[in-house]
């Protein structure tokens, strides 16, 4: 392999330009650090690019998926479960799915942008309950650094004093749409917390930014950048400052290390010609997503690191988690013939359930949130697909146009994201006979659920069939078997994968330190969901922005007092 080497030193290389990547970026070069970033995916700007207004008739698919867009043509998102080129594999009787974003910005392009807050007890688990670990940090650690992603990046919601649900600093929540009032008062009925959303969506101008006007197709990029994405909110701010170099198609194979075991770059193959490349860097940030960066350290061997790049604990790859996840959805025929109304609104829901319960009264630890969907949004190709569920639905012709004009808007489901707990069982490890297009070794996944998220999943079940009825529902499907795991979605499916090089103040038993730098390799630090110690009832990404400020801001103050 020949490498065509840079001259140039950067303050600091980043690998990925998502969530993690993309503060880092906006973070560092803000505090005035010469920057690359490394993206292996192409440009993209959502004032050009987006397909935000564009009607199902203007392309012929009429919005159907392709293969580097599954969730529809439309969609903002390049990337997918299956990557040309781009393999990994499962161990034997390994249910496992990988989402992997390839654009600047990555999943941020199309994501919920349900932007939650870790509370106080998600980061002292162990100590609540005797399982997994506590973080090295507590909530009081990040809650500044939430204070400022709320105020930088803009975030509705509203302020409910739950004890494990922080407040933020919101800004106003929209009102419910009609579906979600119905979904309320079923809610208060059972006595389920129901509480407005909390999105990452202007609802007010903000830093120079428009406020939405509520068209309700966040998933395919924001032309007017109304909702938050790394790549406009972010890495476009850090290249205004033109301390950013920026390089797209540029797919990471390695960490480079110099004879004392510092850092020196990172090796990347240029995808538009297949050359190798070097950058130098005084400081390497990995933010390619949380199992990506434990592949990047894994293949990053040498004779000081023959196991991997900060893998003396032999953690790196461990301690892997996705979020639990079912849905169950039902017919509410009090939805029927309904007054026509204006449901405009965000792209996503305004009401959800943060977790309620006491672990103490149940039969499973953690809780889950409950998220809200449905209801008459903009009608899409292949929607109301299985129209003969529905009383006297199906047909043909007038009868069929007839029913779904009737019950359009009468569905209404529920999708549960809880916790899941680290386990031994499952991990991420360098397939040994595997490499991708460039010849770099792939990750094999071992996955395993045990009893803790079956339960969890269950409850949701329950939870949710009991909903539809107190609205007067029917529900679509059976209440899911014992076999079926009651419905749990497959490992990596709920797409919030974290973990993989753990934070944690002994070496021996984590990848990185509570600051996201490297056990053993001071220069070197990952910013993205792989230091997390543990899942949380809630999505992760608002807490990987936060906590990749916090690095960022680290680096900055070290590189100052010569500690990097
Ligand atoms: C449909 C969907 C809905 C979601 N909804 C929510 C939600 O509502 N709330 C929430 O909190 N989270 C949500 N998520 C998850 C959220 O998108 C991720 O948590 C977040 O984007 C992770 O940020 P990241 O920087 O770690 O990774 P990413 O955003 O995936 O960015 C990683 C980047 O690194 C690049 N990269 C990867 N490998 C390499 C390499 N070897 N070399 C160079 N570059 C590389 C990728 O191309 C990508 O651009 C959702 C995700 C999806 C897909
Ligand atoms: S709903 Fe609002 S934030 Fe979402 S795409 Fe439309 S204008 Fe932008």
């Amino acid at each position: 392999m020949r490498i065509q080497p840079q001259q140039r030193v950067y303050d600091v290389c980043i690998v990925g330009s998502g969530a993690g990547g993309g503060m880092a970026a906006y973070a560092l070069t803000k505090a005035g650090a010469e920057v690359i970033v490394l993206e292996a995916g192409r440009p993209w700007d959502n004032a050009t690019d987006s397909a935000m207004l564009t009607w199902p008739y203007e392309s012929p698919r009429r919005g159907s998926s392709t293969r580097e867009r599954p969730f529809g043509e439309f969609d903002a998102c390049i990337g997918g479960w299956d990557l040309p080129g781009e393999p990994f594999t499962r161990a034997p009787g390994t249910e496992f799915s990988w989402w992997r974003a390839r654009m600047v910005g990555g999943r941020t392009n199309h994501w919920g942008r349900i932007s939650l807050r870790f509370g106080p007890y998600d980061f002292k688990r162990r100590s609540r309950d005797g399982l997994g670990d506590d973080w090295p940090i507590a909530y009081e650690d990040v809650a500044p650094y939430y204070d400022k992603v709320d105020r930088l990046i803009g975030v509705f919601g509203s302020k409910e004093n739950l004890p494990n649900e922080p407040n933020g600093v919101f800004l106003p929540p929209p009102r419910p749409r009609c579906h979600e009032l119905l979904v309320k008062q079923a809610a208060d009925r059972l006595r389920v917390t129901c509480i407005p959303s909390r999105l990452s969506i202007l609802t007010r101008p903000l830093n120079g930014r428009v406020a939405c006007h509520y068209c309700g197709q966040c998933n395919r990029g924001c032309k007017v950048n109304a909702n938050f994405t790394a790549t406009n909110v972010l890495i476009a701010p850090a290249l205004a400052t033109g301390k950013l170099t920026l390089v797209t198609n540029a797919m990471a194979r390695e960490v480079t290390v110099d004879p004392g075991g510092r850092a020196s770059g990172v090796a990347y193959v240029d995808k538009t010609t297949g050359t190798d490349r070097h950058v130098r860097a005084k400081v390497v940030v990995l933010a390619a997503s949380a199992l990506e960066s434990a592949r990047l350290l894994l293949n990053s061997r040498s004779s000081l690191s023959p196991n991997g790049l900060a893998n003396v604990s032999g953690t790196v790859g461990k301690y892997i988690t996705d979020t639990t996840g079912t849905d169950v959805a039902g017919f509410i025929p009090k939805m029927v013939d309904h007054v026509p109304h204006n449901h405009d609104g965000v792209g996503g829901m305004h009401l959800y359930m943060p977790w309620w319960l006491d672990n103490k009264t149940l039969d499973f630890p953690r809780g889950y949130h409950i998220e809200v969907w449905g209801g008459t949004h903009l009608p899409g190709y292949g929607f109301m697909g299985g129209i003969h569920r529905y009383p006297s639905g199906g047909g043909y012709g007038k009868q069929l146009k007839d029913d779904y004009r009737r019950y359009y808007g009468a569905t209404i489901g529920f999708s549960g994201r809880g916790e899941m707990i680290p386990n031994d069982d499952t991990y991420c490890e360098l397939d040994p006979r595997t490499v991708d297009q460039w010849g770099i070794p792939v990750l094999r996944f071992h996955w395993k659920w045990t009893d803790h998220e079956y339960k969890q999943v269950k409850h949701m079940q329950e939870t949710f069939r009991a909903l539809v009825a107190e609205m007067g529902g029917e529900v679509f499907s059976p209440m899911p078997t014992a076999e079926r795991g009651y419905g749990i979605a497959a490992g990596g499916t709920i797409i919030h994968e974290l973990g993989g090089t753990r934070m944690g103040d002994d070496p021996k038993t984590s990848v990185t330190n509570r600051w996201g730098q490297a056990h053993g390799c001071k220069n070197l630090f990952v910013a993205d969901g792989g230091p997390f110690v543990s899942q949380a009832d809630k999505n992760p990404t608002w807490t990987i922005l936060a906590l990749s400020m916090r690095t960022s801001e680290y680096i900055a103050d070290q590189a100052k007092k010569g500690g990097v």
